[in-house]
């Protein structure tokens, strides 16, 4: 229907690439044609994306919440609910939280030539993506920006290179992104359970995230904590059969990702997987929007309208839209209103949207994010915490940690 009509397959099999930051590394070519249709991404997308990040500059640290700049994730112990533990990492000291459930994890990644990693094991730190504790002070993290707007030049090409490391030799940060680790972090914040999200990056070898982090945590009996989730790549012969498979086999939700998997929401080849996932009880995580760090070529996927499709034409599937929409939040906002399908992942949204978003919803399905390890789980708690703490916010505060959560996998 619509805008869909105008995509032809040979736009919608565009080109896989090994990253989750934006860098391709070449990825398997299926077609070299990547210039999106006129209608797919226009002056006014590309003009949105620009004013986005002019207006975040000039309105941080201006909402009625102030400014909120911390010495690391260490430095968020000056909020009322947190301190330091006796190795000085942050802790979550207030019990009368109610114990989040995170909906958005993932784990390190050993992918393409499966470099050496091991994930039942335990490190002494976790290093995040944005490795904000590696040095004392630590380095600032403003809750008021777009979360990986803290990622100076220097992190983000890190951040690249781990990414290829982690098909190639092995990435130390990767190391330390265990289950173990995890759970600790979820200890020391409070955090119950976590959804973890695999990715399938459509490489020609090496690409059974599902597969390698659902056997680790069976295998490790934490089933009850950890729920891992699936992914397969739009467009493959084998999709369906493998939603099939990872769905018998426990999964409850299936991540996509347009501008990795590089595919428009509303392609026929997509719709194909709603409607199997409506069979089989899946909820869909889609990384909603463009965070702005990814190439270019693959922004054109995330725009929001490209998203409305699924949402009406498959009703009873529920969509989770990850990261509010990243720096499409306003308009994936207004999208989600119009639809009672779509839930909005919080995860990195600035505390002066994530008030808008309260505002907006009244914390309806609104869901509790973390995007470990990217980042320390604090950082996304500490924002609900601050737009919730004023007084008739309680009810916002459980549905956005918790109720939501347990609302959408009644069987968690
Ligand atoms: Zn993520």
């Amino acid at each position: 229907m619509g805008s869909r009509s105008f995509l032809t397959r040979r736009r919608f099999l565009g080109r896989a690439s090994l990253s989750i930051t934006g860098l391709s590394t070449g990825g398997i070519v299926l077609n070299g044609c990547d210039s999106p249709p006129p209608e797919r991404y226009t002056q006014a997308d590309i003009n949105a994306l620009a004013t986005q990040r002019e207006q975040e500059q000039q309105i941080r640290g201006k909402s009625i919440y102030g400014e909120h700049i911390y010495d690391g994730y260490r430095g968020l112990a000056a909020l009322p609910w947190f301190g330091l533990d006796d190795a000085g990492q942050l802790l979550c000291i207030d019990d009368s939280i109610p114990a989040p459930i995170d909906v958005h994890c993932h784990l390190g990644m050993s992918v393409l030539f499966k470099p050496e990693l091991d994930l039942q094991t335990k490190t002494p730190r976790v290093r995040h993506l944005l490795d904000c504790d590696a040095a004392s002070p630590g380095s600032p993290f403003d809750l008021d920006i777009y979360a990986n707007g803290n990622f100076s030049e220097e992190a983000l090409s890190d951040l690249r290179a781990h990414t290829i490391a982690q098909g190639l030799w092995g990435s130390e940060y990767a190391a330390t992104q265990t289950i173990p680790n995890l759970l600790r972090e979820m200890d020391s914040m409070r955090v119950d359970k976590a959804l973890l999200l695999p990715i399938k990056l459509g490489l020609p070898f090496g690409d059974t995230l599902t597969e390698d982090w659902r056997d680790a945590v069976t295998s490790m009996g934490h089933t009850n904590r950890l729920h891992p989730g699936l992914s397969v790549y739009p467009g493959a012969k084998s999709a369906i059969a493998e939603m099939r498979e990872h769905a018998k086999r426990g999964a409850r939700v299936m991540k996509l990702h347009p501008t990795v998997q590089r595919f428009y929401p509303d392609h026929p080849e997509a719709m194909h997987l709603y409607n199997e996932a409506e069979r089989l009880g899946l909820v869909i995580f889609f990384h909603g929007g463009r965070a702005g760090i990814e190439p270019e070529s693959s922004h054109p996927f995330a725009i929001p309208r490209h998203y409305e499709a699924a949402l009406q034409e498959f009703p009873n599937v529920q969509f989770i839209l990850g990261h509010g929409g990243a720096r499409d939040g306003a308009a994936m906002l207004e999208l989600a209103t119009r639809h009672n399908n779509a839930w909005l992942g919080i995860h990195g949204q600035s505390l002066t949207r994530l008030e808008a978003m309260i505002q907006h919803t009244g914390g309806e399905r609104l869901l509790f994010g973390t995007d470990w390890p990217f980042y320390h789980m604090g950082a996304s708690l500490a924002k609900v915490l601050i737009a919730t703490q004023a007084k008739g916010r309680e009810k916002i505060r459980k549905d956005i940690l918790r109720g939501n959560a347990m609302a959408l996998f009644s069987s968690f």
